[in-house]
């Protein structure tokens, strides 16, 4: 493909995109397929003979839209949103067509230099600690989604809790690992990658009503590990829970890690972006104890995945955890110590130039636009919200600080279930649901850029309906 051909392919690939995104509201949200209807329809071997970009086009649109369920689309309230935009696809776009490897600041300068300031840049419109900062000993890295955040900060966790030993000797299995029982799964997990076995967590009860880690809790099971000979090394504690958005006390939490001397992480992975907004910051009280916290611009702050914005107090840390320099990585810049080379900062060794999208994205929204699409979601929730109070059939199952609301029929589980199925099924909304204390709970997450006042009154609509349904007896 040369230039011309590439220019007329990619002006007709951007016409494709802009047309789904301004037809997006007319598809159902989620497709009705049994398993292996996309698959069947794909030839079963690869073409002979090259083909035109219209051809791909063409079957996209026959066989692959019709089996996606549309992320963006704005009756889509499922999980967590996974927000793109404009600026973060174009910002992308020439990610990719420079097609750069920033694995050292010497194999692609701009591309280290432009991430360092675009962190700087996110900890400030967060108004992160200071110590969070490049300017100090801190300083942010993109890493691929949270749970590689997480597992990098277990490892420089390990690191210093072993004394350094961990990085040569390998693992001891008495080091443990602190989360709360709505902790992400991702937690589990990073502690499976290191050796430690599932068994290396340690789940921490958390409050009935608030659904937070409870810190007195914390602290008897640390006691407990440290009569018995293990070795505290990191706490996890969340911003946002995933069931429910529940938010762990930071300062009981904070003063515990530092009076055992034990790493902190704070995963905000959804709800980190709500701090571009000074009246949700309140959600962050605490945060300067964390050796680490990480969001992901990728779910609420407009930015395509993959983007989960890192942040370290010690990079020094991180860096003697991660670092191993053969021979043919050399190299001048790095030796003078006056470069950062985020291969240090993450699992593997390749990276690509993902500050380009964040750039585009804080350029094209500045701080003011941003501010406005985690407002609008915040207030999109809270009338949703309203419309499930003050219906006597409905309960909220959990406080709605941010853009979900938990909230069920004041009826058995499966009488719920069947109520997500119902509305699911018209194709004009998508939620998904959870268990809180227990029992089967709705979710509805607002987050796509597209969705209106008129899409949650539809939700709300659609819900009430397949209610009256339901209770008629
Ligand atoms: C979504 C989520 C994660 C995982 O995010 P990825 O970036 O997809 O790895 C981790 N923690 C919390 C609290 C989340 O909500």
């Amino acid at each position: 493909m040369d230039p011309d051909e590439f220019r007329r392919a990619g002006h007709a690939v951007i016409d494709w995109i802009a047309d789904y995104w301004a037809t997006l509201e007319q598809r159902p949200v989620a497709p009705a397929d049994p398993p292996g209807t996309v698959a069947a329809a794909l030839p079963a071997s690869p073409p002979t003979a090259c083909e035109p970009v219209e051809a791909v086009l063409a079957d996209l649109d026959a066989i692959v839209v019709p089996g996606l369920t549309h992320w963006q689309h704005p009756g889509f309230f499922g999980y967590f949103p996974a927000n793109t935009s404009g600026p973060s696809l174009l910002g992308d776009l020439v990610s990719s067509g420079l097609g750069v490897q920033g694995m050292l600041w010497a194999s692609s300068p701009a591309c280290t230099e432009l991430e360092t300031v675009m962190m700087d840049w996110l900890a400030q419109l967060l108004d992160l600690p200071q110590r969070f900062r490049s300017s100090g000993s801190g300083g942010g890295v993109i890493q691929d989604s949270a749970s590689s955040a997480t597992l990098v900060a277990t490892l420089a966790a390990l690191h210093r809790a072993s004394g350094g030993r961990w990085r040569d000797a390998g693992i001891d299995r008495r080091y443990r690992a602190y989360t709360s029982v709505h902790g992400h799964s991702s937690i589990e997990k990073a502690v499976r990658i290191t050796g430690l076995g599932s068994d290396g967590v340690r789940p921490i009860e958390a409050d009935p009503e608030t659904l937070a880690l409870r810190p007195a809790a914390l602290r008897a099971a640390i006691e407990a590990d440290l009569a018995a000979g293990e070795i505290p090394a990191i706490v996890v504690a969340t911003i946002g829970t995933t069931s429910t958005t529940a938010i762990d006390p930071l300062p009981e939490i904070g003063a515990i890690c530092a009076e055992y001397g034990i790493w902190l992480h704070v995963d905000a992975a959804y709800a980190g972006a709500a701090a571009v907004c000074p009246e949700l910051r309140w959600s962050h009280a605490g945060l300067e104890y964390a050796d680490s916290y990480c969001f992901d611009p990728h779910k609420w702050l407009l930015t395509g995945f993959d983007c989960d914005a890192f942040w370290v107090a010690d990079r020094g840390e991180l860096v003697e955890a991660l670092t191993v320099l053969p021979e043919f990585l050399r190299n001048a810049a790095s030796e003078s110590g006056a470069v950062i080379d985020y291969r240090d900062w993450q699992v593997p060794l390749g990276r690509r130039f993902r500050a380009l999208k964040l750039w585009f994205v804080l350029r094209w929204y500045g701080a003011e636009g941003l501010r406005a699409h985690i407002r609008s979601g915040v207030a999109l929730a809270a009338r949703f919200a309203d419309r499930v109070r003050a219906d006597g059939r409905f309960e909220l199952a959990a406080a709605h600080p941010f853009s979900l609301v938990c909230f069920r029929l004041h009826a058995d589980d499966d009488t719920n279930a069947e109520l997500l199925a119902r509305v699911n099924g018209t194709g004009r909304v998508h939620l998904t649901h959870t268990r809180v204390a227990g029992r089967y709970t709705l979710r509805l997450a607002v987050g796509s850029p597209q969705t209106a006042e008129r899409h949650v009154d539809e939700a709300w609509e659609l819900l009430t309906a397949a209610a009256d349904n339901l209770l008629r007896p």
